[in-house]
């Protein structure tokens, strides 16, 4: 069940097909609960989305709608990825993109991590 006065989960959504296997990824991480795979246009020297494997099309869906498990072992794997890429020392950013004014593109929650050098202000405005 979507948030209300959102659009409803598309099955078709890029993601989605990324999850079924329809379409390859250069898979970094994969448990119960997400799959993580680099980004096919890296913003940075590292750039790897991490999604849950669940259908929510947004932060908003999945902070309302998944279950507290689900939503543990997500934020558990996406810290578990950004360890395993060495970014905890140096550091890095995580940032997930919601509806149109947050600029997402593909609409199956994803978080973005950011790392491999300095990046600079949060927003370039
Ligand atoms: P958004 O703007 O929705 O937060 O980010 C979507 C991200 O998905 C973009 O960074 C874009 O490069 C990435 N992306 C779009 N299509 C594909 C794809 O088919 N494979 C992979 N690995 N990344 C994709």
């Amino acid at each position: 069940m979507p948030v209300s006065g959102l659009p409803p989960y598309d099955p078709a959504n890029i993601f989605a097909r990324i999850l079924r296997g329809e379409i390859p990824c250069r898979k970094v991480h994969e448990d119960a609960f997400a799959l993580a795979f680099h980004d096919i246009a890296p913003q940075a020297p590292i750039h790897v989305l991490v999604i849950p494997k669940g259908p929510y099309c947004s932060f908003a869906d999945f902070s309302a709608q998944a279950s507290a498990e689900e939503i543990a072992g997500f934020f558990r794997a996406v810290g578990q990825v950004a360890r395993d890429l060495g970014l905890e020392a140096p550091g890095y950013r995580m940032l997930a993109n919601m509806g149109a004014h947050g600029g997402q593109e593909v609409p199956h929650f994803h978080v973005h991590l950011f790392g491999g050098q300095a990046l600079g202000p949060m927003l370039a405005v």
